[in-house]
């Protein structure tokens, strides 16, 4: 199997048009058209982790962290970064990172730990905007089942739990043609009025360009007249962290307790209960300081997350309880997450889980 297939798959489920400006996701080191032997996946990639693929035949790492996050300015193998590049490129090892995309999709890294606390009723904590356009288009009524068709086969007309949503209104639209023109009907220099239907779909933004190129092939004129709008609107469904709720309330210390083993981890870092039970829990893999206001304004009891700075801390305020888990810790299940999905999806497929434990901070 070429390892085009499967980041086709890994970026239908997790698009890299949804990571954050800074990261570095997608295909790092390698050539897509390269036949994989085996996929390892890993939460970081280290030299460590080409040493186990290596090892264990696998020419493909799949890892949550990217190993380059901003340019390389040289490869003389001075740091770990240009040593694990060098090492992946000498043994013809492509190097894959599915990273802040994987944590704005519902069933990505969030998803896990939304699993792995038992919650239920759970909505993106910080729904994501700019991440929606608007097609606006006028067809000929006989053929605006077709357009509408080919524009929610692209990926257009997706809200919530529905999809094929669209809105119609029926109205009349005019064009004269000129001597080059070949339309569809009417004739040439005469105006013609046709009965028309106004079909609006909402799409990501990113499949914008695909829904437009299969609403074109499927429109019969050859002038199409169309709108797209970028909207304000949130994505509901893509975002930072996941809120939701426990099925019963439990004692604030029992559930900080509880964490040690859900999250298999050995140091929780919290700051006092300010009320005695919890029920709304806001999680979010990784370094999620940055939803602490977020998850206060959408009624969190508790945010379950990792990376709280010492003055932070602070700003739980007594207003909800910070339970910081690690970030090794907090990711940890996404690399069992990937191994699963890619198991699923090619069952022929050998997929392993690095035996290399990544993490960099150790307690004592
Ligand atoms: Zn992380």
């Amino acid at each position: 199997m070429k390892a085009i297939e499967i980041i086709r798959f890994l970026e239908q489920w997790a698009p890299p048009a949804l990571q954050e400006g800074y990261d570095n996701s997608g295909l790092i080191v390698g050539d897509a058209n390269t036949e994989v032997t085996g996929v390892l996946v890993s939460l970081d990639c280290t030299e460590d982790v080409v040493d186990d693929a290596i090892s264990r035949g696998c020419n493909m790492i799949v890892s949550h962290h990217p190993i380059v996050f901003s340019g390389l300015k040289k490869l003389n193998g001075k740091n770990y970064v240009e040593r694990t590049v060098i090492k992946a490129i000498r043994h013809d090892i492509l190097l894959y990172a599915i990273h802040t995309n994987l944590d704005h999709v519902t069933d990505g890294v969030n998803g896990r730990i939304v699993e792995r606390l038992g919650l239920i009723n759970t909505s993106i904590l910080a729904p994501k905007k700019g991440l929606l356009h608007k097609v606006v288009v006028f067809v000929p009524n006989a053929h605006a089942q077709a357009v509408r068709d080919a524009m929610f086969d692209a990926g257009a007309g997706h809200i919530g739990n529905y999809d094929r949503c669209s809105f119609n209104l029926l109205g009349e639209g005019s064009f004269r043609g000129n001597e080059e023109s070949n339309a569809f009907v009417g004739k040439k220099g005469q105006v013609h009025s046709e009965a028309e239907t106004r079909i609006e779909v909402i799409v990501p933004a990113y499949l914008s360009g695909r829904v437009i190129a299969a609403m074109r092939t499927a429109h019969p004129y050859e002038e199409v007249a169309h709108d797209l709008y970028a909207l304000e609107n949130e994505h509901r469904m893509i975002g930072a962290g996941l809120i939701g709720d426990l099925p019963e309330e439990m004692d604030a210390m029992e559930f900080l307790l509880s964490l040690k083993t859900s999250m298999k981890t050995t140091c929780v870092r919290h700051t006092l209960p300010h009320r005695h039970k919890v029920k709304r829990v806001a999680v979010c893999g990784g370094s999620g300081s940055f939803l602490l206001d977020r998850a206060k304004a959408k009624g969190a009891d508790v945010l379950v997350t990792a990376d709280f700075k010492y003055h932070q801390f602070f700003d739980a305020d007594n207003e909800l309880i910070i339970a910081d888990v690690g970030h090794f810790e907090s990711e940890q299940f996404t690399v069992e997450l990937l191994a699963e999905r890619l198991t699923d999806n090619f069952p022929t497929f050998a997929t392993h889980l690095t035996r290399v434990r990544t993490n960099p901070v150790h307690y004592l």
